[in-house]
């Protein structure tokens, strides 16, 4: 296994590894691999938590990352994921509804709209679902407001929450 090349296992993570080899395979498992075999794209859902659990390996190894402060502020990734699925879901078509489809600071209507969380998706997570906390903004002004700076015209796509709406 080529990719696994210069990775060291701890031995806690060996541990776990041998414990996970020796349980008995269930009737998911072996139908997810059989799908990997036939090269087929899983389920929707099947790849969101395969997407989560590779997140959560790498999360583990945060230790050795510059972002890493000791576990405070450890950052959620399955939950973020669940999050930005249900934000879609429920709350992400009636901002753009409440807001005519245009965007709050430039006043473009349609076109590639997102939706801005004020008080940042990351910091504030008890407010990603309050409607008061988001608005639309255009692709080019959300990246302006998060990065500081103007898009650059290289930029075809970015972010999250994703609208396209023909002017008209
Ligand atoms: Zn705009």
């Amino acid at each position: 296994m080529s990719y696994n090349r210069g990775y060291v296992f701890t031995d806690k993570r060996r541990k776990n590894i041998i414990k996970l080899n020796s349980k008995p395979k269930s009737a998911a498992w072996k139908k997810k691999i059989s799908i990997a075999h036939k090269g087929l794209k899983p389920p929707k859902e099947t790849r969101i938590k395969m997407s989560v659990s590779r997140r959560k390996r790498t999360d583990l190894s945060g230790d050795k990352s510059h972002f890493w402060k000791g576990g405070i502020s450890k950052f959620n990734y399955s939950k973020n994921l669940l999050d930005r699925i249900k934000f879609k879901k429920t709350i992400q078509r009636k901002v753009f509804e409440r807001d005519n489809y245009i965007c709050q600071v430039c006043g473009q209507r349609g076109g590639k709209l997102q939706v801005d969380h004020i008080q940042s998706w990351a910091n504030y997570i008890e407010l990603r679902f309050d409607i008061n906390n988001c608005r639309t903004l255009c692709m080019s002004c959300h990246y302006k407001i998060t990065f500081g700076k103007p898009m650059s015209k290289n930029i075809k796509t970015w972010g999250q929450n994703f609208k396209y709406l023909k002017e008209g």
